[in-house]
């Protein structure tokens, strides 16, 4: 009998080892080409270039910016408290153009906000000239809805102590300003007005001087934001100018219902406040060091702009 394996045993051993060897090469290889194909895909993600994110403009603005409105109070045509000084007749609406001058030249400097003025030296900017214009009706139904509302908030226990009766002119576009403001989504805004008061004779210094700020009421939308804007400016303006000393005033930061500029009968969406700096008559106002006091006034405004914004 034949032994069958004598040269066959080699064969079989030899084609059996070739087998397991093409097993392992392969598992071998698939292990291999794993680990290389994760890295690779990893590494391709890690260095793909990511997908380009393109923020339009406005949201941009959204993004980076803060946007600021500045309102000197008054204008040509109704040029606010007035004082003669020795034949020179000062006008409340210039006082008011020098502080938010000196504030818009701070700001614009500053390239995490966006500044809007409503009037220069040479009248009321192009923009809020087009929108008085071609927005009158809907600024006028705006206004007869602040108005409506009025009604409902006549139970005021707080004292008023500002003139509320203002030409259909100047509320109008106070109105006007205000319904742009909530359009354009303004994070502040600044009034900028110098302050008098009934006397004999108006052409002589009085005897109040001192800043004051004036907010919207409590319970309307814009007073919590306003009223820490209104501190935040206080602090700052007080390191430098003394607060006003006016008995109706002593709150120096006032509540009030009625003054459309910060918003009259809860009608305006952004805190806001007006500030009168001092009194018209106040003699640091005029003379040598006057553009000193204004740019004074201006900066620390700003700061509390900044503080109110970024809460430092
Ligand atoms: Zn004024």
């Amino acid at each position: 009998m034949k032994i069958p394996g004598d040269k066959s045993v080699p064969i079989v051993c030899l084609i059996l080892s070739i087998f397991l060897g093409l097993i392992a090469w392969l598992l071998f290889n698939i292990n291999e080409s794993s680990a290389t194909s994760t890295e690779i895909s990893l590494s391709s993600i890690l260095e793909r270039p990511q997908p380009e994110i393109v923020i339009s403009d406005e949201a941009k603005l959204e993004i980076e910016n803060f946007r600021i409105l500045l309102v000197p109070g008054h204008d040509d045509e109704n040029h606010g408290a007035e004082f003669l000084d020795n034949e020179n007749l000062i006008k409340e609406s210039d006082f008011n153009l020098n502080v938010t001058n000196e504030l818009l030249n701070i700001l614009e400097k500053d390239k995490q906000i966006e500044t809007f003025i409503t009037r220069t030296e040479n009248g009321y900017t192009k923009e809020f000239l087009d929108y008085f214009e071609t927005e009158k009706e809907s600024i006028l139904e705006f206004k007869k809805e602040s108005d409506k509302k009025s009604k409902f908030l006549k139970d005021d226990p707080i004292e008023e102590v500002h003139q509320n009766k203002v030409p259909a002119e100047v509320s109008f576009k106070l109105h006007g300003i205000n319904k742009w403001a909530n359009e354009n989504e303004i994070d502040l805004v600044v009034h900028a007005h110098f302050n008098e008061y009934p006397r004999k004779d108006e052409n002589t210094e009085g005897d109040y001087s001192g800043f004051s700020i004036y907010i919207p009421k409590e319970g309307f939308k814009n007073n919590p934001e306003s009223a820490k804007f209104a501190e935040n400016i206080r602090d700052y303006l007080n390191d430098v100018f003394p607060e006003t000393n006016a008995p109706v005033e002593s709150d120096v930061v006032i509540q009030d219902s009625d003054l459309i500029a910060i918003g009259a009968h809860n009608s305006l969406n952004s805190p806001s406040v007006l500030v009168e700096y001092g009194f018209i008559y106040e003699p640091k106002f005029r003379g040598g060091n006057s553009e000193q006091v204004f740019k004074s006034l201006a900066t620390q405004t700003y700061l509390g702009i900044k503080k109110t914004l970024f809460d430092f």
